[in-house]
């Protein structure tokens, strides 16, 4: 640690860590002399804290070595791999409190969502250390005697993990997680808004025993990180969470050395109420899944779907319910919903919400950024909502909701569908016929039923379409950061 490039940090967060040191992480393998990074507080737009950047000489460094301990880090026992991320999870949950601390401050989600959260991704470690005992090979029967064919699964080397500032813990364990338990080592670029997460987690993993260079953080520019990672050919793996403008930059840049890409980008997902739904049911599951962390999550709802019948008497409910959320200081008891990230989100959000109306929709409840400090935006519906609106095709990334009605089924599958994403969708209904041919016809990676919210370490997340491609989570995860390698036995008597 070089203590002139330490984080510097404004004096309100640290009192309330009972581990300040998780906030003076350094990092970097070799000297660092470039600038500071600011970390604001979106609850009240104030500077938090700095952090040193990683520039683009300091990138390659560490990608040197990260590909220089993959050897050694290959050739642990997966006994030993899987023990370390037992003793991580362990350690990460001892810190709850100190990680969902650091992430409200610098992320603004309500302090529960924030614990929440840290326990959602320390499920993770826990889960690929299971797996890390179970990548298996085979052995395939042949055509021909006297050879033998087999496949080893392999770690694919050195992983680079590009995280969103959403979900600023769970979004870097869901990555770091199974690549160390395939043998991978990892670097991991965090957004600039969010670096104090997963520079706290990596004190951690150190802390767990994690040799050095297995897995570093990288807090810096994107546009000058980016390239670096996209396009070392020592880097073999790239996962990346976030926009599907940035992961199609991603992959144009990763062409020119081929790597294994795994991309979990924008959603736009429907929401559909059935005339047969569980209406109350239905009114709790857009609560968690439009409005947790404000809105701004790939997964949430962007367009409601309610049919023709029981359309009012939803609507009413509806915003009966929403009309009960409370905006406020993430810190603060009773918060449900906290701020958005920045003065930009707020804006595009009012800028979905005129272009709504200016169409013809009409605003439920909500419409309106709080006066103030800090970047808080009412909880919003707006009825009479088309196709045709930008609420109704781009992601708001925010606490906007817009609702559109459809007559039949066949009309809420063709509303759903039309979208060039096909991330998450979610329907209610209590007709076992009606759930089996929708849960079908939906051209989505994940499809809740009667629920609005799915995310598991046991099952695995992840899109279709311009949603990306690959999962996280479940034994589907670890195969992201493994490769199939074929041994042709010759020559047997
Ligand atoms: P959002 O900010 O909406 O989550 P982004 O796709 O802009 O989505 O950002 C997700 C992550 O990708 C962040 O870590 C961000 O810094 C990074 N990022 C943004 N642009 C680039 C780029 N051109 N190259 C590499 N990483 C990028």
């Amino acid at each position: 640690m070089n203590n002139d490039r330490a984080t510097t940090i404004a004096p309100d967060l640290p009192v309330l860590l009972r581990r300040p040191d998780l906030l003076r992480a350094c990092h970097g393998s070799a000297q660092q002399n470039g600038p500071f990074l600011p970390v604001m507080n979106p609850a009240t737009g104030r500077q938090l804290c700095t952090v040193p950047m990683v520039d683009a000489d300091e990138a390659r460094a560490m990608i040197a070595a990260a590909h220089r301990v993959w050897p050694a880090w290959k050739g642990v026992s997966a006994q030993k791999r899987a023990d370390f991320l037992h003793r991580y999870a362990d350690l990460i949950l001892a810190n709850v409190e100190d990680l969902a601390l650091i992430m409200t401050a610098e992320q603004g989600k309500p302090l529960p969502e924030a614990r929440g959260e840290v326990e959602h991704g320390a499920r993770y470690v826990r889960w690929y250390a299971e797996e890390a005992r179970r990548i298996y090979g085979t052995v395939l029967p042949t055509e021909q005697a006297g050879r033998r064919f087999m496949t080893v699964l392999e770690p694919v080397g050195v992983c680079a993990a590009i995280t969103p500032w959403n979900f600023p813990c769970s979004t870097v364990l869901r990555k770091v997680a199974p690549a160390l338990a395939a043998g991978c080592t990892v670097l991991v670029k965090p957004a600039s808004h969010t670096p104090l997460s997963a520079l706290a987690l990596a004190v951690l993993a150190q802390e767990a025993g994690l040799p050095a260079g297995v897995l570093q953080i990288m807090p810096g520019r994107a546009s000058e990180i980016g390239p670096v990672l996209t396009g070392d050919p020592l880097v073999r793996g790239l996962s990346f969470t976030g926009s599907t403008a940035v992961g199609k930059e991603l992959m144009r840049q990763s062409a020119t050395t081929v790597k294994r890409l795994s991309l979990e980008l924008g959603g736009h997902a429907p929401f559909i109420v059935f005339a047969d739904a569980d209406l109350d049911a239905a009114v709790q599951g857009v609560l968690v899944c439009k409005f947790r962390n404000s809105g701004q999550t790939c997964v949430c709802a962007n367009r409601l779907l309610v049919q023709e019948e029981v359309l009012p008497e939803f609507c009413n409910r509806l915003v009966r319910a929403v009309q009960g959320l409370r905006v406020g200081d993430g810190f603060s008891a009773g918060s449900d919903l906290g701020p958005l990230i920045d003065s930009a989100a707020v804006e595009k959000v009012e800028e979905h919400i005129a272009d709504a109306l200016a169409c013809g929709a009409e605003l439920a409840c909500g419409g309106t950024r709080n006066p103030g400090q800090g970047y808080f935006f009412a909880p919003t519906l707006l009825t009479g909502a088309t196709s045709a609106m930008r609420v109704a095709q781009e992601e708001t990334f925010g606490p906007v909701l817009p609702v559109l009605s459809f007559k039949d089924e066949a009309e809420a599958v063709s509303l759903a569908n039309d979208t060039p994403y096909g991330l998450a969708a979610y329907f209610y209904s209590r007709d076992i016929n009606r759930i089996q041919r929708v849960a079908e016809a939906l051209a989505f990676g994940m499809v809740g039923i009667n629920t609005g919210r799915m995310s598991s370490e046991a099952a695995p997340f992840g899109g279709v379409k311009e949603s990306g491609f690959g999962r996280e989570g479940s034994r589907h995860g670890i195969r992201e950061f493994l490769e199939v390698k074929t041994l042709c036995l010759g020559g047997l008597r």
